[in-house]
């Protein structure tokens, strides 16, 4: 797996000698007794752009590949420590598996039920932890003068002391029209100040990540600075806004989501970002990658 060669644990920040290193699973391991049976491969393909080395120009990135011996289950970063592991990544889990569990029961058999703001904060917490360990799992972006992670160091940190989601993120669920198995789709978008990008200009970025669980889509957008917009404006029809939320919301959304709408979803972020460039999009799968 990639490593970031980083000098401590991601989220509280301790070095490694003082902290050590776990193998914190991307997709927890309570997934792996609902998720049926999986193939032991998975397939990885990217594809994106990324700003030239004197940071004038957006180039190509050739598209990459690879199928890895490995189910997606079992995808793991060494970027964070034992104690964030044993300690509040698992607490976390524990409050998150019944309501994730919930959803996914729902959205195999269509039946409504409802999701209270408190129990959207804990879902939205906790995917924001599975987005954030699952780009580190990823290439660093190749950005001059840019950072290596669209979650920065003091987000992560935030994330753990904070028992609630992260600022101006916001959380999608729809119930997809086949089961796809699991995958994650991941698109990091790095947003300017104008439609041509001014060298030494600081872009701001965000991650857009789409997580499915069979017939559950998830979609969390977490932005590394405010006022970015708030995230996709999706067709109340086909997607249940989960977070954030003011009052209890009902799933699943009244359409079936396809294929097409998920992917309209991840990639025509320019309709509510105009300034937005994707840097990145990166989708591994256990049984099917949609195209
Ligand atoms: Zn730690």
């Amino acid at each position: 797996m990639t490593s970031s060669n980083s000098d401590g644990c991601a989220f509280c920040g301790r070095p490694w000698g003082v902290a050590h290193k776990s193998k914190e699973h991307v997709w927890p391991q309570w997934m792996r007794k609902h998720a049926g049976e999986l193939p032991a491969q998975r397939s990885v393909t990217g594809v994106g752009f990324a700003l030239d080395g004197d940071g004038r120009y957006f180039e190509n990135i050739p598209e990459y590949s690879e199928t890895r011996s490995a189910s997606i289950l079992h995808l793991v970063t060494r970027e964070v420590c034992t104690s964030c592991n044993n300690g509040w990544m698992s607490g976390l889990e524990q409050q998150a598996k019944p309501l994730f569990l919930r959803l996914a029961h729902s959205a195999e058999a269509g039946a409504e039920v409802d999701i209270s703001p408190s129990e959207a904060a804990i879902l939205a917490r906790w995917a924001q932890k599975t987005v954030i360990t699952g780009e580190l799992t990823g290439r660093p972006m190749n950005v001059a003068l840019g950072p290596p992670w669209v979650s920065r160091p003091s987000m992560r940190r935030q994330l753990m002391d904070t028992p609630r989601p992260l600022r101006e993120t916001s959380l999608w669920a729809a119930r997809t029209s086949e089961d796809t198995g699991l995958y994650t789709a991941e698109v990091r978008l790095a947003i300017g100040d104008s439609p041509r990008y001014t060298p030494g200009e600081t872009l701001r970025y965000s991650l857009l990540t789409a997580i499915t669980f069979h017939r559950l889509t998830l979609l969390s957008y977490i932005p590394d600075t405010p006022r970015q917009g708030g995230g996709p404006p999706l067709a109340l029809t086909t997607w249940t806004r989960l977070w954030p939320i003011q009052h209890d919301v009902s799933y699943p959304p009244m359409t079936l989501a396809s294929h097409e709408d998920l992917k309209a979803a991840l990639l025509e972020h320019h309709r509510w970002l105009p300034l937005s460039q994707h840097l990145g999009f990166r989708q591994g799968g256990a049984i099917a990658v949609p195209r």
